[in-house]
């Protein structure tokens, strides 16, 4: 998404980007030409087309129309146990890509305790992987993310509230019950993946006792990233 909407005197709105990643990509791979018209991200609460009004090495300037075109938001909330960070990066790329309303990654008694001090886990970095995510799939809203570093008063306080209305799944390979398939696109579901050893049976309890429901993927046993796909494909 471009830095932020303006208005010019006679009213008009306009949005200006100058990230360098995001000029290049501009230049390299649409070709832009002034005149076209690009789906931009979400500006100050706002969602819009662009029509390209001028263009250099340092600056792009769009004209901002409105409108709400990105797909269907998902009202998906992923509980994902924090991966390694080489995982974290492709993880986030790939969810943002699949359409995730909000993500919250959190601690586990296997993830390991230095990938919390990860610079990966730098709210920039995060936006950055996602946006690379949101990009592919053209869609623009940008999931809210939280880092959720104690697992039991979370399991234990929170959950059960933000299970209220939302059907809770917990992918663990012990399940006994198959992952769902083709799921309406609006139900609202919650889904947890554990981190690269598995959630321990303590936590598969746990999940379980906040409401969640024990499911797996088949016998294969995917990695984090994969399981991440292959659970967003299976369900919609
Ligand atoms: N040895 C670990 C175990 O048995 O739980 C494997 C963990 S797997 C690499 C990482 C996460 O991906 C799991 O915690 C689970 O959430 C998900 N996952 C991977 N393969 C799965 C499967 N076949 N069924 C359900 N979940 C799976």
């Amino acid at each position: 998404p471009p830095e932020s909407l303006r208005h010019s005197p006679d009213g008009t709105a306009y949005v200006e980007l100058r990230d360098p990643r995001r000029l290049r990509h501009l230049h390299e791979v649409h070709r832009a030409t002034i005149g076209e018209r690009y789906q931009l991200g979400e500006i100050d609460g706002e969602i819009g087309e662009g029509e390209l009004l001028a263009f250099d090495r340092d600056l792009a300037r769009f004209a901002f129309t409105p409108r709400r075109a990105a797909p269907q938001p998902l009202d998906l909330h992923l509980l994902l146990a924090l991966p390694r960070p080489r995982m974290l990066a492709r993880s986030l790329e790939n969810i943002a890509t699949l359409g995730v309303k909000r993500l919250t990654l959190l601690h586990t008694a296997r993830v390991e305790k230095s990938y919390w001090q990860s610079p990966e886990l730098g709210a920039e970095k995060i936006r950055q992987h996602l946006e690379l995510g949101l990009e592919q799939a053209r869609d623009t809203l940008m999931p809210a993310v939280e880092l959720v570093t104690r697992f039991k008063p979370f399991v234990e306080d929170q959950l059960p509230a933000l299970l209220e209305g939302r059907r809770g799944l917990v992918a663990h390979p012990g399940a006994a019950a198959p992952c769902p398939r083709g799921l309406p696109l609006d139900a609202p579901l919650l889904l947890a993946i554990g981190p690269e050893g598995g959630f321990i049976d303590y936590e598969v309890e746990r999940l379980i006792e906040a409401g969640c429901e024990g499911i797996h993927l088949g016998e294969r046993i995917l990695r984090v990233e994969t399981a991440v796909v292959a659970l967003l494909s299976r369900l919609y």
